[in-house]
């Protein structure tokens, strides 16, 4: 897509080369159009640029999110915690299988899932945590494995934000039994459509495997390798592949991934430098020192006192400039399905509450420029400080 289809700045532009569409127009002319060879390709130098023993590919993050609540076989009576601040996919995997997701409260600064907070909400029932890193920023790993251990419960990372994002030196998608990514157009690197998930356990890679392939014992490329026809039905298993096409085109972007977050962390420090120095009122995404921030998103607060008149005019301005901005996310307590899972007595989400009313993510993708950085900032600035707002 190039500068000229538009009027403005969106909030969102796919980065696909030349290279890319070679890749994807090569694949076309392959024998194998669906889970074949370039899918088992892309599973490799997946795994290889994530770290670890293993990874299967599936055709969204929601695929991989419910594929993994399936491996751990969480069903009917158990609980898994979820952050409140989330994409409704996080919240869904659990729920495909019967179970309950249990809404926990973020943390005000990096808006990624507060480690007291699960602790407050474990039951007998919990099975699983499942934390989101948040715009790119890793959750406090460390502790989240602790209490996991304590309590005996999987931890399933939603890596959906956080392809290549570092903690402890080691990337996300290492420290849960399983990590989730997604390949959706707005997302590091993208397949169209598709997600993969990464594990180091080898009988749970069997197991996403059978369950991504109609949870037939040996799939297509499989068979057609060997020398058997057969096949047995050994799970209730799904249709989850990712084609070849899009796995050549997840193949080519992954060669590009480091320098897409290279510009990702670059345009970051533009955005900061314009917005820090203009007092409290806007508050630029906190980074901890011990971890990487790869921003996928970069959320800002505007704090200020009746935050929500400040941050919607903000967006309206920012529209009426030609300028997209958006809002990650609605709290999913918030919202109208998830009434029935919270417990109306107990469940407060003071944080989410209030970062609700301030939070704006502003466009990054690698080809924003700087100087588009700098007709955003110009027009935020004006707006927070030189306008009134009214009651
Ligand atoms: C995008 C996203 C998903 C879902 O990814 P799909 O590939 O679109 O299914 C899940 N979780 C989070 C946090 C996301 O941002």
């Amino acid at each position: 897509m190039t500068r000229s289809d538009h009027e403005g700045i969106p909030f969102f532009l796919p980065w696909i080369t030349r290279d890319d569409k070679k890749a994807v127009r090569q694949s076309l002319n392959s024998r194998w159009l669906t889970g074949g060879p370039k899918v088992r390709g892309f599973e490799e130098e997946f795994a290889k640029y994530v770290g670890t023993k293993y990874a299967v590919a599936v055709n969204s993050c929601t695929a991989a999110l419910h594929l993994a609540m399936r491996a751990l076989s969480i069903g009917p009576g158990d609980e898994v915690i979820v952050p409140d601040l989330t994409f409704a996919a996080t919240a869904n995997a659990p729920i495909f299988c019967g179970a309950k997701p249990v809404f926990a409260d973020i943390d005000e600064d990096t808006f990624n899932i507060s480690s007291k907070q699960i602790l407050e909400k474990i039951t007998p029932k919990t099975k699983a945590i499942i934390p989101v890193h948040y715009g790119g920023q890793p959750c406090d790993m460390k502790e989240i494995l602790e209490i996991a251990t304590d309590y005996k419960l999987h931890v399933v990372e939603d890596c959906a934000h956080s392809l290549g994002a570092k903690y402890a030196g080691k990337q996300t998608g290492n420290f849960g039994t399983m990590g989730c990514f997604s390949f959706y157009p707005t997302k590091i690197i993208t397949t169209f459509e598709g997600g993969m998930i990464t594990t180091n356990d080898e009988k749970v890679e069997k197991k996403l495997r059978i369950l991504r392939e109609h949870g037939m014992s040996r799939n297509a490329l499989e068979r057609e390798l060997g020398t058997n026809w057969y096949y047995d039905v050994v799970d209730l298993g799904y249709n989850y592949r990712l084609t070849e096409p899009q796995a050549a085109l997840g193949t080519s972007q992954l060669t590009r991934v480091d320098d897409g977050i290279k510009r990702r962390i670059r345009i970051a420090g533009y955005y900061t430098k314009a917005l820090k120095s203009n007092g409290a009122e806007i508050v630029v995404p906190h980074q901890d020192s011990d971890r990487s921030h790869i921003f996928h998103l970069y959320t800002i607060k505007v704090s200020k006192s009746r935050e929500r008149t400040v941050r919607n005019g903000l967006f309206k301005n920012l529209a009426g400039a030609g300028i997209q901005a958006s809002v990650h996310y609605t709290p999913l307590h918030l919202m109208s399905f998830y009434q029935q899972f919270l417990d109306k007595k107990s469940d407060a989400f003071p944080v989410a509450d209030k970062i609700y009313e301030q939070i704006l993510s502003l466009p990054l993708y690698p080809t924003l420029t700087k100087k588009e950085v700098t007709l955003i900032t110009t027009q935020i600035r004006s707006f927070v400080y030189e306008s009134k707002v009214s009651d």
